[in-house]
């Protein structure tokens, strides 16, 4: 008779644990990019200059040259878009390791619980994937999460960051896109639905926005904050 009404609850403390691991479990998955940004202070990474960590992987010439690579690269967003006020934690390594563990091998932008972040890998230790980046991190420092979710579309994310990454094919005399491409990457509008292994769909979305002027970037994103939507704030390029 005991066995028959403890059974129950055991069984119930049972779920609920299960519940709370796979709960635990996918927040880690999910959020392991942002769970390194905050924690990259206690890790094995130093940080060598403010908001820049780096691990062992980098020789000092090669850390050097990053610290350069990232002041060009914010001399380069402020010159085409205006000053950045983001200023996101920059982690940057060359272990191989750091692709295993599901991190963009050239570069990626993610929002930590406290600030904005910016990850570089093996492929991207040079200005274009750093600029790049920072423009990511500058448009979501600058939006909140609602208008970030609602309001701004892949390509709209995407063709900013790559208007200031002039690697090969991105520059101007490289592209060719049909008008088809450029209108089948507006119809994607979130980043999980964008093609992002074609090179033509970031092109496409660098023509997208290229009737947009840059320097109206900043105060676009501030109207939207207020509550306008991105079809009228941006209406050169939709
Ligand atoms: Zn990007």
């Amino acid at each position: 008779m005991i066995e028959a009404t403890a059974n129950p609850m055991i069984k119930f403390k049972m779920f609920v644990l299960l519940l709370f691991t796979s709960f635990l479990l996918s927040f880690v998955y999910f959020q392991k990019a942002a769970l390194a940004c905050e924690f990259v202070a206690v890790s094995h990474f130093n940080e060598v200059s403010p908001n820049v960590f780096i691990d062992q992987s980098l020789t000092p010439a090669q850390q050097a040259q990053l610290l350069q690579d990232i002041q060009r690269a914010v001399s380069r967003v402020a010159e085409v878009y205006g000053a950045p006020i983001a200023t996101p934690r920059i982690i940057a390594s060359e272990d191989a390791r750091y692709k295993t563990l599901g991190f963009n091998p050239t570069g990626m932008q993610t929002s930590g619980f406290f600030r904005e972040c910016v990850f570089i890998g093996p492929k991207g230790l040079n200005t274009d994937v750093i600029a790049h980046e920072l423009v990511h991190a500058e448009v979501r420092f600058r939006t909140n999460l609602w208008v970030e979710i609602t309001q701004l579309p892949a390509w709209f994310i995407e063709g900013t960051g790559i208007q200031v990454d002039y690697r090969e094919p991105f520059l101007q005399e490289n592209i060719v896109v049909s008008s088809e491409d450029i209108a089948h990457i507006k119809s994607v509008f979130y980043l999980s639905d964008f093609p992002n292994t074609s090179v033509k769909y970031y092109q496409a979305s660098l023509q997208a926005v290229k009737p947009m002027n840059p320097k109206y970037l900043y105060e676009g994103l501030q109207r939207i904050n207020n509550g306008e939507p991105f079809t009228t704030v941006f209406k050169d390029i939709n």
